[in-house]
């Protein structure tokens, strides 16, 4: 159920606003769209200045420095093989930062809360394209349960705060997301940085094979960081946005016709093998974008275009 109407006249996001994780690939994004679009007064902190685990710490900062919107990007990530090998750790950050940043802003007068989800806190089984109101129907995907009951704890704790105290704190679940400032890790990232390394290391070695993780077969649904931070600030200059929105492109290919894009994107001609003994993940995850669409967002970044930036980011990343 919805606290509010999604309909509402664009409004200017009250400042300071603090941007907690501005190091990550999304907060990264969210501070080039707020300075892009004439935001001045943006607080960011480095985990070393402020650790967002420490609920003191957390505290006397919003005491101190009072700003009026938090966006909330700071969370421990990664892709499928270190959400299964690190539940403890997946869930224990992601629950901490959650509830020190938003009991912090709570208690110390911010206006306005924008917390970042996933869209793995859908069932697994959920009818696709995923809606907002098939969350809790259903048990989630085994790999990802204990990431995405954390975010699910703090979307509605975000839900509570709003009925309870009136205060605009809301969610959105963007779908798997990729662009500049990515973790290219070879283990512990997403799909789309894991494998442009992988592609390129095959080139530059002369490789005759790369092999994928999975069958290939599972479908996902892709959007660029910077299209994701624009829907952000289009979610926080609305009025009353629905306490959950979707970001998503509402599109999905299979993870073989990704690996596909990524190995001309980064010219490698050998084969493509699958590995059956890696996970495959959940079959299917796209999203449906109704309601973002329906508040006047949509993306901007092709998938082949963004693919090609974050490739050139990589490149740079890693000094090639
Ligand atoms: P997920 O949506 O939580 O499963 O996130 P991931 O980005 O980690 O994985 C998406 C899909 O890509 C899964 O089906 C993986 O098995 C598949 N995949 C294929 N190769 C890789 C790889 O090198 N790294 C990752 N992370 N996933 C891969």
């Amino acid at each position: 159920m919805q606290s509010t109407p999604p309909q509402g006249p664009l409004v200017s996001i009250p400042t300071p606003i603090f941007v907690a994780g501005h190091r990550g690939m999304v907060g990264r994004a969210v501070v080039r769209a707020l300075q892009a679009r004439g935001y001045g007064n943006i607080l960011t902190r480095s985990r070393e200045s402020l650790d967002l685990l420490d609920a003191g710490a957390a505290n006397d900062f919003f005491a101190r420095h009072q700003p009026k919107t938090v966006i909330l990007c700071a969370a421990r990530v990664g892709g499928i093989h270190a959400n299964r090998s690190f539940p403890t750790e997946f869930m224990r950050d992601n629950l901490l930062i959650a509830l020190n940043v938003i009991e912090a802003a709570r208690k110390h007068g911010v206006t306005r809360l924008l917390n970042l989800g996933s869209s793995c806190i859908y069932p697994r089984d959920a009818p696709q394209p995923l809606r907002e109101d098939a969350l809790l129907t259903g048990p989630l995907e085994p790999t990802n349960e204990a990431y995405a009951l954390a975010k699910i704890a703090a979307l509605k704790l975000c839900t509570y705060v709003r009925r309870q105290y009136g205060l605009c704190y809301h969610s959105a679940m963007p779908t798997n997301l990729y662009g500049t400032g990515d973790n290219y890790h070879p283990e512990h990232s997403h799909v789309i940085p894991g494998l442009l390394r992988r592609f390129h290391e095959a080139k530059v070695s002369g490789a005759d094979s790369v092999t994928i993780w999975g069958t290939g077969t599972p479908r996902r649904e892709f959007l660029h960081a910077d299209d994701l931070a624009a829907a952000l600030l289009h979610l926080l200059e609305t009025e009353s946005p629905p306490d959950v929105v979707n970001i998503g492109t509402g599109k999905d290919i299979p993870i073989r016709e990704l690996a596909t894009l990524i190995a001309e994107t980064v010219g490698f001609q050998g084969r493509i093998l699958t590995n059956p003994h890696m996970p495959d993940g959940t079959p299917r995850k796209c999203l449906d974008t109704g309601k973002i669409t329906a508040l006047g967002w949509s993306p901007r970044i092709p998938l082949k275009i963004g693919l090609k930036k974050t490739y050139a980011d990589f490149l740079l990343e890693s000094g090639r």
